[in-house]
């Protein structure tokens, strides 16, 4: 993988140390703290810090209920009540901080986030690595005939081994190139900043990212949801496992609510109401238009 020696060595001084502490602990969450999770050909996910747990987040609703809420004082039942009803605040009271390692594509969508903390590897200050982004063979996929934003079938045999050929070779082609500029030998090397400027959108960076869990669950909800690109869902997939072990509730009520739930609208709840009814409902009498109706039947297909 992906991580350098240098890395290796800091993970294993940084689990070899503990420090007692008054703080909330999530036993979950403790055997991940700094652990790198493995996500594409040399990327990963790794905790670097967190705050609260599950408790966290119902102390805080406490503060806004105080006493008057005695059906929902069992802590589950509150956490799926604030999920339900979009109080979304406690969650907020929940912190974690990442270490990801990501192509920069794929860094493209994510910083779209933007309620979040980001700090990146400076490609100014310091030198890429030769690591690329090279898709394993099942995933070189055409363009999808239905979704305009998204493939279709994998590609097979001789077309399949020609695209794989023409990424790696460009890829070290680039940074054939990049090395050749920033090199220094005999005389001044072009700039870092400068040099950087032809590598390709498949080289990896690494940044730290910190976000709290409402906004966590917002990134989650878009991107290990089906209709994001496989890129950044293998992501978003490696997270929701942490947050299961961190705030196993909250999660709980997420994927219930959020990942499993559906949002219909207006139309398609009254077209659920006259199918209860018995009554024949298809998209022509449906007051939907297609795109509507094919994702409307997909939801109840489930
Ligand atoms: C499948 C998919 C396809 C996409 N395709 C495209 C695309 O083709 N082109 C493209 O440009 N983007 C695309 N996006 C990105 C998308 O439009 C959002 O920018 C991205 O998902 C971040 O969402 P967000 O703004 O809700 O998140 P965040 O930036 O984390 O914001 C969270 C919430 O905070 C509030 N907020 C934050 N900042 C502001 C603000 N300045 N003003 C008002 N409210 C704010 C909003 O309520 C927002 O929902 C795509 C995303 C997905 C998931």
């Amino acid at each position: 993988m992906s991580l350098s020696p240098e890395q290796i060595q800091e993970i294993e001084e940084q689990r070899a140390q503990s420090a007692q502490t008054r703080r909330v602990v999530s036993e979950g969450m403790e055997k991940h703290l700094y652990t790198a999770h493995e996500v594409l050909d040399h990327g990963f996910v790794r905790v670097i810090d967190y705050m609260g747990d599950d408790a966290a987040i119902c102390q805080a609703a406490r503060v806004s209920y105080g006493k008057g809420t005695k059906s929902v004082q069992n802590d589950e039942g509150l956490i799926r009540y604030l999920m339900r009803h979009w109080h979304s605040t406690p969650f907020e009271m929940c912190e974690i901080k990442l270490h990801v390692k990501l192509p920069v594509f794929v860094a493209r969508q994510w910083i779209r986030h933007r309620t979040a903390n980001v700090n990146e590897y400076s490609a100014r200050y310091s030198i890429l690595d030769r690591e690329f982004y090279i898709p394993a063979p099942e995933h070189v996929a055409a363009q999808s005939v239905v979704n305009n934003q998204g493939r279709g079938a994998a590609l097979q045999g001789e077309e399949a081994a020609r695209v794989l050929e023409i990424l790696k070779a460009d890829s070290n082609r680039a940074y054939d190139h990049y090395e050749e500029m920033i090199s220094d030998d005999g005389q001044d090397g072009l700039a870092r900043e400068l040099a950087r400027m032809n590598l390709p959108a498949n080289i990896y960076t690494q940044w730290y990212w910190k976000v709290d869990l409402h906004n966590l669950f917002h990134f989650l909800r878009l991107r290990a949801d089906h209709h994001a690109q496989y890129e950044i869902r293998v992501y978003a997939d490696a997270i929701c496992k942490v947050v299961a072990d961190w705030v196993p509730a909250a999660y709980g009520a997420f994927e219930d609510y959020r990942l499993g739930g559906a949002n219909l609208s207006g139309r398609a709840m009254d077209c659920v109401r006259r199918m209860l009814k018995g009554e024949e409902v298809t998209q022509e009498n449906s007051g939907m238009s297609k795109g509507e109706w094919r994702e409307f039947e997909a939801e109840l297909k489930g």
